[in-house]
């Protein structure tokens, strides 16, 4: 079965509607988590995911927004833009970021947000950081987001994949990223995917967010 991947959309809803209409026929989705923070849509985000995504996991900005972690771990422009969202979230997706998990075993595939040592903070940026990932988890592929970076790790035959961030790309390609696994054939294709920037910033501008993440958007850093 063909499922898409998806992770770190950060409210950006032109991104994750652009992503799921190329995602088409897919019908299961899993979400790594940072549905919320950075852009101007966290609720249109959150009702999305919760009724579409067979599991999601909580990403940093995710709990960040609902008080779970605390908001002087991001820097400044991360932490007014999640003040930002934290005025516009309605409860009942505040309840719903509040309940997401931190890890999701589904068989020999493993899910996280960030790292399966410390599934909401760890950048596997390093390659010790990668190294010491794979010793802590024992399935056969783990899944992370968190980087904003498209990525595959292996270890003999084991992998950590990373399919890249829907809605605030980093790897200088502004298109949003996702991934399509295959459960069955353990395969992944990276997707990228156009989508209207221009009326994500003008959203942005209007709730004054900073205009660092405005421009970094279609930088894709
Ligand atoms: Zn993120």
């Amino acid at each position: 079965m063909k499922i898409a991947v998806l992770a770190d959309i950060h409210s950006n809803l032109e991104a994750l509607e652009a992503v799921l209409a190329d995602a088409g026929g897919i019908k299961e989705i899993w979400c790594l988590g940072d549905i919320v923070g950075y852009g101007p849509n966290p609720n249109e985000c959150c009702a999305i995911i919760k009724k579409k995504a067979k599991y999601c996991l909580a990403g940093n900005h995710d709990w960040g927004v609902v008080g779970k972690m605390r908001i002087d771990w991001f820097n400044s422009q991360a932490a007014a833009a999640l003040k930002n969202n934290e005025k516009i979230l309605n409860g009942e997706n505040k309840a719903y970021l509040n309940s997401l998990p931190l890890k999701e075993k589904i068989g020999k595939i493993l899910l996280v947000h960030a790292s399966p040592r410390l599934p909401l903070t760890e950048y596997l940026f390093e390659d010790w950081r990668v190294q010491r990932a794979f010793e802590s988890f024992s399935e056969k592929i783990c899944f992370v987001g968190h980087t904003h970076l498209p990525a595959v790790f292996q270890k003999g035959e084991r992998r950590i994949i990373n399919p890249g961030s829907v809605g605030q790309p980093r790897d200088g390609d502004w298109r949003a990223s996702y991934g399509v696994f295959d459960d069955k054939n353990l395969t992944f294709e990276l997707r990228r995917v156009k989508y209207p920037i221009e009326k994500t910033q003008a959203k942005m501008v209007k709730l004054k967010i900073s205009p660092f993440l405005i421009k970094r958007l279609a930088l894709g850093k």
